[in-house]
């Protein structure tokens, strides 16, 4: 038999889909894959169902139905005075995961260089290396995922195609500060490059600060691809509705891929989602404020079993040095240790990066109840006062 494609042959199943259904075989509490539980609003849920029995259940228009469309730009008017023409600049797809897949097909030409900043979400180097394009990685590190702005500069060339940033940061939880982003708005237009912005935790910001799109800087409307997704504003993240915003001459060649992609989403879900962007700000507020409740319920407790846990500002994600804990192995042998022997899952840090050094670090999702935190920190109490450090 002929080989298949070579590029994407040669990624193993994503880390997610394996620790979760190691999760699974060993009945552990599942704290690695990014999905929540016990915060989906049931009128979102409720909304979908009647247009599921309502209709139209046909293929809507493949830039997403004009309610949506209308929803998102008067959502993103709402929380950040962007001025979007629903009809020319926002496109509706199946998921973040669609969206940055489309923005990458549709603007990467081989040979072109992408810049990145690891730890990076799975899906991003697959996708750009299969476009053809050359990444560029630029690494921020724990303890404080300080931005190494030389390092940053220096990856920058006249081969830059685009950048792609992710903020607030999965899963460092890193939400980009006001004089970073200028500094990335300043090295976009001396190089001419365009920004991908996977702003898919935009609402999960926490202790009293707002998300800054990068789009809202001077200069950067034209160069910026903000990508949403409503799987992360009403956690229902298997519903797979996300969307794309730029100006209509970056959005052109973004919508050319995504037509051969998936070319539309659910009417139904689309129409649920619509509604639900109009909730009230205490809807938005709410959130984030149990998020971080857990975040922080979360922490201590990962603090008095022996963690030494990093500060989040934002994602659904805290990240912990288990060193503290006297155990003998890597980031990926802890993580299947701890589901295994524990019942308690977890993602290795190191499979965000290519390669280095930081591999003693376990990332936690605390978008899940109380109950699950409790029970995940119960068991690692008593795992760990058993084994000692
Ligand atoms: N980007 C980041 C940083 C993510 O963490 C995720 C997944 N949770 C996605 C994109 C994908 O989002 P979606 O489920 O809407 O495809
Ligand atoms: N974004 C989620 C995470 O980081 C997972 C999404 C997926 O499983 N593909 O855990």
């Amino acid at each position: 038999m002929k080989p298949a494609n070579s590029i994407l042959s040669s990624f193993g199943t994503t880390i997610f889909e394996t620790m979760s259904r190691l999760a699974q075989a060993h009945g552990a509490v599942n704290l690695g894959q990014g999905f929540p539980e016990g915060l989906e609003p049931a009128d979102v849920i409720a909304k979908a169902a009647e247009a599921v029995t309502a209709g139209p259940n046909q293929y809507p228009s493949m830039m997403g139905t004009p309610d949506l469309r209308t929803a998102v730009a008067a959502h993103d008017r709402r929380f950040y005075g962007l001025e979007l023409d629903p009809m020319a600049e926002v496109m509706v797809t199946s998921g973040a995961t669609e969206a940055l897949a489309a923005c990458l097909f549709g603007l990467i030409e081989p040979g072109d260089e992408v810049v990145l900043i690891e730890p990076l979400y799975d899906s991003y180097l697959p996708i750009i290396r299969r476009a053809g394009g050359t990444p560029k990685l630029v690494r921020v590190e724990p303890p404080h995922w300080d931005l190494p702005r030389e390092a940053l500069a220096a990856a920058f060339s006249p081969r830059t195609k685009l950048m792609l940033l992710n903020t607030p940061m999965n899963p460092a939880g890193k939400v980009w500060g006001q004089d970073e982003l200028e500094f990335v708005a300043g090295l976009l237009e001396r190089f001419d490059a365009y920004c991908v912005c996977d702003e898919v935790y935009e609402h999960l910001v926490y202790d009293g600060r707002r998300h800054v799109p990068l789009m809202t800087l001077p200069g950067m409307r034209s160069r910026c691809l903000k990508i949403g997704s409503a799987g992360k504003i009403f956690s229902l993240t298997g519903w797979k509705v996300g969307w794309v915003i730029a100006e209509p001459h970056v959005l052109g060649p973004v919508a050319k891929a995504h037509q051969y992609l998936t070319f539309t989403t659910p009417p139904n879900l689309q129409a649920a989602v619509a509604w639900g962007l109009g909730k009230e700000d205490s809807y938005y507020d709410g959130l984030a404020a149990m998020l971080a409740e857990r975040r922080d319920r979360l922490t201590a407790g990962l603090e008095r079993v022996g963690f030494q846990v990093m500060a989040t500002g934002g994602s659904y994600f805290i990240t912990a040095d288990f060193r503290p804990l006297g155990f003998a192995g890597d980031d990926g042998e802890f993580c299947r240790h701890i589901t295994e022997q524990a019942g308690v899952t977890a993602i290795p840090v190191s499979a965000f990066y290519q390669g280095g050094d930081v591999n003693h670090f376990a990332r936690f999702c605390f978008a899940k109840t109380e109950g699950a935190i409790d029970e995940a920190v119960m068991r690692l109490e008593r795992f760990f006062a058993r084994i000692g450090p």
